[in-house]
């Protein structure tokens, strides 16, 4: 192979698929149409399981389902100290089927299986604990009142029914950003799955059950965006959605809420960051961090470091660096261990992917590795580095979610500045540099809602992220998340009996 090495494949055993139809009111059961869709295997395109397909109707008894639960069922009645309880057992039960749920989300959207078991399925499974710790945290304030004849207080109230509608790169982690402050807030919910990746969230639903979240708190359709999401997005009774995906589909769920009930809608959406890469930084340090940024996750992340600036003191050093590791990165089965790089999540994005990168080629852009597909089977693509890329080019201003980085060279740290913010994008950026006073007139110019410093991807479960610009327009993780889910009630009463 000319660019990336491949392995020899794996030999891990594959999970049974246990769960495939949808979950309403604590029951797997049957789309009312009867219909199914094919879940593949993005290691050789051949087909996993058949999963009940939802539409409309599902969706109307979903919310029906959810509905009751939350304007009669125990869970917003219950203490917040409760909901926590059971969100821990939850969360004890997601610890004990690391292993189950990591092959799911392998042998569903190409994920590596080692990261699963390490990374995505702990944070899982921490997430629910960390706003299990919350849920009985959640309180209002005693108001100072600018009338002396006025007592007034808030209360933090759940919003009430929330339709969650998911994306298939992170399809337990964003399961658990979305699931996991809603139910400690004490919502109801429907969970719309991305329909490349449903198997862990239905898994997870049966684990919830397990864990004694009463029935109606979750429910999931799997379906595809133009019917069952769109029917979450318009549905008269939901009362909040709760949206991550691309910024075109945010848009439309946008239009849906305003046309239908107004529904309050959060949207976290894409990205095209920049990652800064100054004079003083370490070579190797900075090619690795730039590595990182841009192919973890096969480069389909929101927050993939897909634009890469170097100033030019050190610009062919970190390039060569940059070249050298991408060629020697290993692309392969994601149950191999020895992999770096499983296969991209389907066909459509492979292809979207492949044609991103013919456009760059043809845009005059330099190609300085990879650019082709790997092998005859599967979806796998290799690391790819364009560099005399111009602002103009699609490759520099368009989200392509895969393994494919834009390299730049600027002079002065105003160029770089400007060049970074050059975007309709806001979600994150990356500095490397040594010099602190650089580092904190940066991180204050870039237009971005997280700036990472001398690391890349420093996620941690207290820390909000979210976008700016065309990124979203809330923020997620951390204490901040639960106001996503919350709304404020004022009560006011007069003090003393005096004339108010
Ligand atoms: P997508 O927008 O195509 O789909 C996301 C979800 O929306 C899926 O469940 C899909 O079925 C549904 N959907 C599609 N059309 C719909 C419609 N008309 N009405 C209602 N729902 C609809 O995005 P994707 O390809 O699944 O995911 C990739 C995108 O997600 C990228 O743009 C990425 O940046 C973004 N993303 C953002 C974050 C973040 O935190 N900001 C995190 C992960 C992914």
């Amino acid at each position: 192979m000319e660019n990336g090495k491949c392995n020899g494949g794996s030999t891990v055993k594959l999970p049974e698929i246990k769960f495939t139809k949808l979950f309403i009111n604590g029951q797997f059961i049957d789309a009312a149409s009867g219909k199914t869709f094919e879940t593949i295997d993005p290691r050789n395109g051949e087909v996993i399981a058949q999963i009940a397909e939802g539409d409309k109707e599902d969706v109307d008894l979903a919310v029906k389902a959810a509905r009751h639960a939350f304007d009669h069922g125990p869970w917003p009645r219950m203490t917040g100290f409760e909901r926590g309880r059971l969100m821990n057992k939850f969360a004890d039960l997601i610890e004990q089927n690391v292993e189950e749920l990591a092959k799911l989300d392998a042998v569903d959207g190409g994920k590596l299986f080692q990261w699963g078991k390490l990374a995505d399925i702990p944070a899982t499974a921490n997430n629910f604990r960390y706003n299990a710790g919350a849920a009985d945290k959640i309180h209002g304030e005693t108001l100072k009142m600018t009338r002396q004849s006025l007592f007034g207080y808030t209360l933090k109230e759940p919003v009430g029914v929330v339709g969650h509608i998911i994306p298939w790169n992170f399809p337990s982690i964003m399961f658990a950003t979305k699931v996991a402050p809603s139910m400690a807030a004490g919502c109801t919910m429907v969970v719309k799955p991305a329909e490349q990746t449903s198997l862990s969230a239905l898994f997870y639903a049966h684990l919830a059950k397990e864990a004694g979240i009463p029935d109606g708190v979750l429910n999931i359709v799997p379906g595809f965006g133009s019917t069952a999401g769109a029917a979450i997005a318009s549905h008269m009774d939901i009362d909040k959605v709760s949206f991550t995906g691309s910024t075109d589909v945010g848009r439309k769920i946008m239009q849906a809420a305003a046309a239908s009930n107004l529904k309050k809608v959060s949207l976290e959406l894409g990205g095209k960051s920049p990652l800064l890469i100054f004079n003083d930084a370490d070579i190797d340090k900075a090619a690795e961090l730039a590595l990182l940024g841009c192919f973890y996750n096969k480069g389909e992340i929101c927050v993939a470091s897909s634009r890469v600036f170097v100033q030019e003191g050190i610009y062919d050093k970190v390039v060569e660096k940059l070249v050298e590791k991408a060629k020697n990165r290993t692309v392969g089965d994601p149950f191999d261990s020895t992999s770096e790089q499983g296969p991209q999540v389907d066909k459509r994005q492979f292809e979207k992917i492949l044609s991103y990168i013919e456009h760059g080629k043809n845009e005059g852009a330099t190609l300085l590795t990879g650019g082709k597909a790997i092998g005859d089977k599967g979806y796998f693509i290799e690391p790819t580095i364009f560099t005399d890329v111009t602002e103009d080019m699609k490759i520099y201003q368009d989200e392509i979610f895969g393994p494919v980085m834009s390299l730049k060279k600027f002079k002065t740290v105003e160029e770089g500045i400007k060049w970074a913010n050059n975007t309709k994008y806001g979600l994150a950026a990356g500095i490397v540099s040594q010099d602190i006073d650089l580092i904190n007139t940066v991180s204050r110019s870039i237009k971005a809602g997280i700036v990472w410093v001398n690391c890349y991807f420093g996620f941690d479960l207290d820390c909000p992220y979210g976008g700016y610009k065309m990124s979203g327009n809330c923020r997620e993780s951390g204490l901040d998340a639960l106001d996503n889910f919350l709304q404020t009630k004022s009560v006011v009463m007069p003090l003393h009996n005096s004339p108010w």
